[in-house]
């Protein structure tokens, strides 16, 4: 939970870009893989004048201070980073697709991102996030307010 804070201080300096709303942080089962401990997600609301394209280069720069390696997919680390919607752009890059290729999948996104924006609408999928949510099957993918554990 310390590296979400300090995730967000460092985003706050990232020039071009402000910070506004901030989801409450959850504490989430692993998807995906096994046998480790659970992760805290949470998701912020950014503003910005930069590209996509730019702000995920301050995200992996911040992500890198952190201590972050390239190490096998989903295994533990200290702070991941991704863009999940970028207004209503849909970009299909290899190194950055957005809206993020999982998210509608995952109940540890979906929770907090159901805080921030219930009506926010999905560019691709042209459903609204409470709508992916209330979709999904609970079952293998527990996601527990801090606080409440
Ligand atoms: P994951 O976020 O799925 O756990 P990583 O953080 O290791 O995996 O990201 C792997 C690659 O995903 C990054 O090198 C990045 O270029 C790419 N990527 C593609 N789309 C996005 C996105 N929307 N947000 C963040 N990274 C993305
Ligand atoms: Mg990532």
């Amino acid at each position: 939970m310390n590296n979400c804070l300090r995730a967000i201080e460092l985003m706050e300096r990232i020039s071009g870009c402000t910070t506004g709303s901030c989801s409450p942080f959850y504490r989430t089962e692993p998807v995906g893989v096994q046998g480790h401990e659970w992760y805290i997600n949470a998701v912020i609301s950014l503003s910005t004048h930069l590209s996509a394209h730019r702000l995920i280069v301050q995200l992996q720069a911040i992500e890198k201070v952190m201590g972050r390696k390239r190490e096998r997919k989903w295994a533990p680390r200290p702070i991941d980073l991704d863009i999940l919607i970028f207004g209503q752009e849909i970009l299909k890059n290899k190194d950055l697709m957005v809206p993020h290729p999982l998210m509608h999948l995952r109940r540890f996104v979906l929770v907090p991102m159901v805080d921030l924006a219930p009506d926010l609408v999905h560019p691709v999928l042209g459903k609204r996030m409470i709508d992916l949510l209330t979709a999904l099957p609970e079952e293998g993918q527990t996601v527990i307010p801090v606080g409440e554990t």
